[in-house]
């Protein structure tokens, strides 16, 4: 049997990192097997849409390098699936059900149900449908549910969950598992205004698109037994389960907004490789081995498997992120660096840098830096005059001496005509030791001119980018600017 997957998120809101660990697990998986992973928008809940969500989902998928398969773009006549344009479907199965009497009707006002609640809390019981006293199907009788189906009273659809048996199924990642019928709700499948909720639709989708494998986070597993009963009143085959590992800030909290960015589109904004990106959420909760931590997406789907992946929540690990983005910074191509940031000196008003130039920057400071976007801020000196000196700095390396060894020193650096890091370096060498100090004394006063910054790259490759003219022109400035600071 081949493999089928699905991605079903809801338009809720932005792709969050957790929704697109979840797609990608889905999409490796399917790709290791050589199977199908499609796209389902669960969009029952009309209340919680958010516009652009699903424009979101799929374009940051698609900038992730997933990509569903029976879509148009990827030659197929369907998908995304969308919930919305299927109400019919889930309608006519949950007919079904109340036909061969694994689902009934139930007509308590939310004023019943509420006072349902009350009284189980009052005695200490778990809130839970109580189908034995509240108005439905059984204790109205079929003549008055007959009468009242006909007045169209409203009314709902609910799973008759069997209140002895307990439901067992296997997960790929938590093993056996078993959950206590009696601690089941009759779930409500169709609603007062006949949409389907979200169990009704998930199964009869996973069903009528032959999902093999159901692979979703953990804040699914509550649900996971509902959906097994519902399988079996529909007679229906029940699919493998993955329930993925929570995520988790770095206290081991579950993961939240609170912590800083969470949606991808987050952290495409902020300058994240998606390659990076990719590879550091395809390892929370899953490592193909303990002794490498870089992958390619093709590694990734080569390398997954499910039955490795953790129970225990994984840990969203920023600096992790960071130190990923740094890796791949520092192998990336130079043509998908310049890709990248181009737009970013645009964005930093940089304008007029040729992409050439920007590139040599991005090499002398990369080895600094975790992200593109982190040069105009980390660099900006090689983009425009020093503006701002960092303070301490300047006390510590102006002083009346360093300022009259540089004014000594400018004349020599006019004499190279191969401004090279080099050549450079040679002249501040020779000169150091002519008087007897050491070369970094001229160093550290050389890159507070320079650069403003006690911390950058090398000071004479950092020298040479600039250029020679820009170099003289900032040593003079500076020594006039400063000279009477002492
Ligand atoms: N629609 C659910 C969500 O928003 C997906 C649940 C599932 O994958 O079964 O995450």
């Amino acid at each position: 049997m081949s493999v089928r997957v699905r991605f079903a998120p809801s338009p809720t809101g932005y792709l969050h990192v957790g929704g697109l660990r979840t797609a990608l697990y889905n999409y490796l998986f399917a790709r290791h097997h050589g199977g199908v992973c499609v796209l389902r928008i669960e969009d029952t809940d009309r209340t919680r849409l958010v516009e652009d969500a699903v424009e979101n989902i799929i374009s940051i998928s698609r900038w992730a390098g997933i990509e569903y398969d029976e879509s148009p773009e990827k030659g197929g006549p369907y998908g995304p699936y969308t919930q919305s344009e299927r109400f019919d479907l889930y309608r006519e199965h949950a007919q079904k059900l109340i036909d061969n009497g694994t689902a009934y009707y139930a007509f308590d006002t939310s004023d019943e149900l509420d006072s349902m609640r009350i009284r189980q809390q009052a005695a200490g019981l778990a809130p839970k449908y109580d189908r034995s006293t509240m108005r439905n199907q059984y204790t109205l009788g079929a003549e008055e549910t007959a009468r009242l189906l006909k007045e169209n009273a409203p009314h709902v659809i609910r799973l008759k969950v069997p209140l002895t048996a307990d439901v067992r199924f296997h997960d790929m990642i938590r093993g056996d598992l078993v959950f206590g019928g009696r601690d089941i709700d009759d779930q409500i499948l169709l609603k007062s205004d006949g949409f389907p909720t979200y169990h009704l639709a998930n199964v009869v989708d996973d069903y009528s698109m032959k999902i093999t494998h159901v692979i979703r986070g953990e804040e699914w597993l509550p649900s996971t037994p509902k959906h097994v009963l519902l399988y079996e009143a529909f007679g229906w085959p029940v699919p493998q389960f993955a329930h993925l590992p929570l995520l988790l800030d770095v206290n081991k909290k579950k993961l939240s907004k609170r912590d800083g960015d969470v949606s991808v589109e987050d952290f495409r904004t902020a300058g994240y490789f998606k390659e990076a990106l990719v590879n550091f959420v395809a390892l929370l909760g899953w490592n193909p081995t303990a002794d490498r931590e870089i992958f390619s997406m093709d590694e990734l789907i080569q390398l997954f498997s499910l039955e490795k992946a953790n129970k225990a929540g994984a840990v969203f690990d920023r600096q992790k992120l960071e130190w990923m983005n740094s890796q791949y910074l520092r192998s990336m191509p130079d043509e998908e660096l310049l890709k990248e940031l181009t737009p970013v000196m645009d964005e930093a008003g940089f304008k007029n840098v040729t992409p050439e130039y920007a590139l040599k920057v991005l090499h002398l400071v990369r080895e600094r830096i975790t992200k593109v976007n982190d040069v105009p801020r980390f660099a900006d000196y090689m983009f425009g005059p020093v503006t701002t000196v960092e303070e301490e700095y300047f006390k510590k390396h102006w002083t009346a001496e360093t300022a009259r060894r540089v004014e000594n020193l400018l004349p020599k650096l006019e004499n190279p005509d191969n401004w090279k890091s080099a050549e450079i370096e040679a002249i501040v060498k020779a000169e150091a030791t002519e008087l007897g100090i050491k070369p970094v004394a001229f160093i550290h006063a050389l890159r507070l001119i320079i650069t403003g910054k006690s911390v950058g790259a090398t000071l004479f490759d950092t020298m040479e980018i600039l250029g020679k003219q820009e170099c003289l022109q900032r040593i003079q400035h500076f020594s006039t600017e400063n000279s009477d600071k002492f």
